[in-house]
């Protein structure tokens, strides 16, 4: 028997939905509900100086009021920090402490990752100097040569990345004491064991470093969908602080134009009459979906 498919999907409470969000929220709904499986949501609070209290309850909120329904129970990482603990302790012969604060690595001008975040120039990767005093964890990747990671993502098709020039050592718990996303996000969807993760293309960059870790952890590597990014009139992304969405319970017509808003933003051809209740919208949707996927295909 295949795999069953599990999906997530994974918001950091920093502030309240925005359109960006709900299309990665919507391409991971219509993915899990299409291939039959379990849609997952995990609160990405990690980094708790950036959580804003009442955000997550709201993100939960506004997902109900669009009718999509999530499986299982809710996971907070603010609680799993033994899991992130635990996994760092087994990799610990692949990581080490690291001395350096940001305004050296930039003044090392080694390189700039994808991002636009400083390289790390591996100042501390054989032990730290004297005097120094360990600041963050860090993750050794393997060296010029090795470190080729490629993958198929199922929407951008295929991605390479040198991890050593694009990426570099990276930080697995930061100097704050907060467990990095990078290792959070790994651990977790080991964990709760996800199938597929369908997410914004803002993230492809980090996926190549997410395998790695999960090579590093003996996991198998999930498959990858990343959706295009929504971007406002001045080619921006949408942040969290901009164009939050406002979605009321109850206010079905609100509900429905937010949704055939954000389908037609994924490419979505929703058959028949337009729809004129949320189960309705969710009905035409998932098969839109299928075909949408089916018309990806054919095109590679
Ligand atoms: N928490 C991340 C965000 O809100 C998403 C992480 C993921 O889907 O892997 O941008």
């Amino acid at each position: 028997m295949s795999n069953p498919y599990i999906g997530r999907f994974a918001p950091s409470p920093s502030g309240p939905l925005h359109a960006g969000s709900l299309v990665a929220a919507m391409a991971s709904y219509l993915d899990a509900r299409w291939h039959g499986g379990t849609w997952l949501i995990r609160i990405e609070d990690i980094d708790e100086g950036r959580s804003v209290p009442g955000a997550a309850e709201g993100i939960l909120q506004l997902l109900a009021a669009l009718g999509m329904r999530h499986d299982g129970e809710i996971v907070w990482q603010s609680q799993r920090k033994h899991l992130y603990e635990a996994a760092a302790a087994r990799i610990e012969g692949d990581t080490y402490p690291c001395g350096c604060n940001r305004r050296e690595i930039v003044d090392s001008r080694i390189g700039v990752a994808p991002d636009g975040s400083a390289i790390y120039p591996g100042t501390c990767r054989h032990g730290l100097g004297p005097g120094r005093t360990m600041r963050s964890l860090r993750v050794r990747v393997p060296t010029a040569g090795e470190d080729t990671i490629t993958f198929v993502d199922r929407f951008a098709g295929p991605v390479t990345q040198h991890l050593a020039s694009d990426a570099g050592d990276f930080v697995l718990k930061r100097a704050d004491g907060f467990w990095a996303y990078q290792l959070a996000v790994v651990v977790d969807d080991i964990e709760q064991g996800v199938t597929d993760v369908v997410r914004g293309a803002d993230l492809l960059d980090s996926t190549p470093r997410q395998i790695h870790l999960q090579r590093l952890l003996g996991a198998p590597t999930p498959r990858y969908l990343h959706v295009p990014v929504v971007r406002n009139s001045n080619g921006e992304k949408l942040s969290k602080q901009t164009g939050a969405l406002a979605v009321t319970a109850g206010d079905a017509p609100a509900a429905i134009g937010v949704l055939m808003e954000t389908a037609a933003f994924l490419g979505l051809a929703l058959d028949g009459p337009a729809p004129d209740a949320i189960e309705a919208f969710w009905c035409a949707a998932i098969p839109a979906w299928g075909r949408l996927l089916a018309e990806r295909a054919a095109e590679t």
